[in-house]
């Protein structure tokens, strides 16, 4: 005996592959990309308590690394896969790279799936941002972009537009990285940054009011040290994120008022993991709450001990989502079956096309829309 057949229960996906996306941000801007994702990251963070939070888990190889990061409210699951592999790019290939999902709470259905390389880049400097805002002194117009690689485009606009930085002092260790960002921001319009190349960190960092570090290497390395900060100067300490990578001496952070995403995922990964267990620390979302103060006076030092975490995604991944509707971008895939008869998944296997060459069979990708 048959089952009845239950009404089509939607399990539609939609699907963003790399062009896509790139098509999104292209179509929307850029700086509009960035602002808006840093302000779903604020409204997020403000409501810190609605969310089921854990720190990413990691499987750590020899050059690197594969994370899994999960985040879910009441309606919506999310995760991230992202690798990270500094030797990445001596082979040709991203030292990042990412796909995230977001599904229904309710019912578990996958509702969205996105190549997330280029929204990690966005996220990660509307996060930097959104935490220099609340971190920063108000009037900082110099920053040092020390790390001139894949994020650090993001990173020198999501500044000049949302922290009012005029000048950018740049180096790399890889001076062909550093004109490559050079070039990138000339080609951008004329960026309204004033960029000047740096001959070591310590050139960049002097007279900076924000120090931004996004460096990629496996190492303890220590580029900010304690001679090399100012009184009044906010770190952005983004390259720094998984165990046995830093950037910071652990003198300038004892110096510092430490501010951390999740705070049990920065102890782990961290510039924080060179400091002892009872080191404070206050998690960023409370200042964004309004729960606690951040910056008490012009001549303090901030640090925002940056490692990524899974709500800055769950924050991107919405507004993919949304753009991508709004501007009828992707295709809808049926990445789950869709089954007539719930408890027939059998039924799947004689449905099935066989021995046509997939070319011929595969439906027409159709736009979602809008
Ligand atoms: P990338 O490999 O494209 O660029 C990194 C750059 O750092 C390279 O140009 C390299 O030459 C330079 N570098 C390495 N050591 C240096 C040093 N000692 N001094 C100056 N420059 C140095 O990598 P990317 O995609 O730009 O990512 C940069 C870092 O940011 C990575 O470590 C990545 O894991 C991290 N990251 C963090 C977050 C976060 O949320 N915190 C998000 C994305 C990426």
């Amino acid at each position: 005996m048959h089952r009845n057949p239950q009404p089509t229960f939607d399990t539609d996906t939609l699907y963003l592959g790399a062009p896509d996306v790139a098509r999104i941000v292209a179509r929307k801007g850029l700086p509009e990309c960035i602002a808006g994702v840093a302000e779903r990251i604020e409204a997020d963070f403000r409501r810190w308590n609605d969310f089921d939070k854990t720190a990413r888990v990691a499987s750590h190889s020899e050059h690197g690394v594969i994370e899994l990061m999960p985040v879910a409210d009441a309606a919506r699951y999310a995760f991230k896969y992202v690798n990270g592999h500094p030797k990445n790019t001596q082979r040709g290939a991203s030292t990042v790279m990412a796909f995230g999902v977001l599904a229904d709470v309710d019912t578990g259905a996958p509702r969205l799936l996105a190549e997330f390389t280029l929204a990690t880049a966005i996220r990660t400097a509307a996060m930097s941002a959104v935490a220099a805002r609340a971190l920063a002194r108000p009037d900082s117009r110099v920053m040092a972009l020390i790390g001139n690689g894949a994020q650090s485009e993001f990173q020198a606009l999501a500044f000049r537009d949302l922290l009012g930085i005029r000048t950018l002092r740049l180096y790399d260790t890889d001076p062909l990285a550093t004109a490559k960002l050079v070039r990138n921001l000339m080609n951008a319009g004329g960026p309204g940054l004033e960029l000047r190349v740096c001959e070591s960190a310590a050139d960049a960092v002097r007279g900076a009011d924000i120090v931004t570090t996004i460096t990629a290497d496996k190492t303890l390395a220590t580029i900010v040290t304690p001679g090399m900060i100012e009184p009044g100067m906010h770190l952005n300490a983004v390259g720094g994120d998984c165990p046995g990578k830093t950037e910071l001496h652990a003198d300038v952070l004892r110096g510092a008022s430490v501010f951390v995403e999740y705070e049990p995922q920065t102890r782990i990964e961290g510039d924080l993991q060179q400091m002892p267990a009872d080191f404070a620390v206050t998690e960023l979302w409370r200042v964004l709450a309004g729960q606690v103060g951040g910056r008490n006076h012009a001549d303090e030092v901030t640090v925002f001990d940056s490692v990524g975490f899974a709500l800055e995604d769950y924050s991107a991944l919405h507004f993919l989502f949304d753009a991508a509707r709004e501007l009828g971008i992707g295709d809808t895939i049926q990445l789950v079956p869709r089954l007539a008869d719930p408890k027939d998944l059998f039924a799947t296997i004689a449905r099935a096309d066989t021995g046509t060459p997939r070319a011929a069979t595969h439906p027409p990708r159709r736009p979602v829309p809008a």
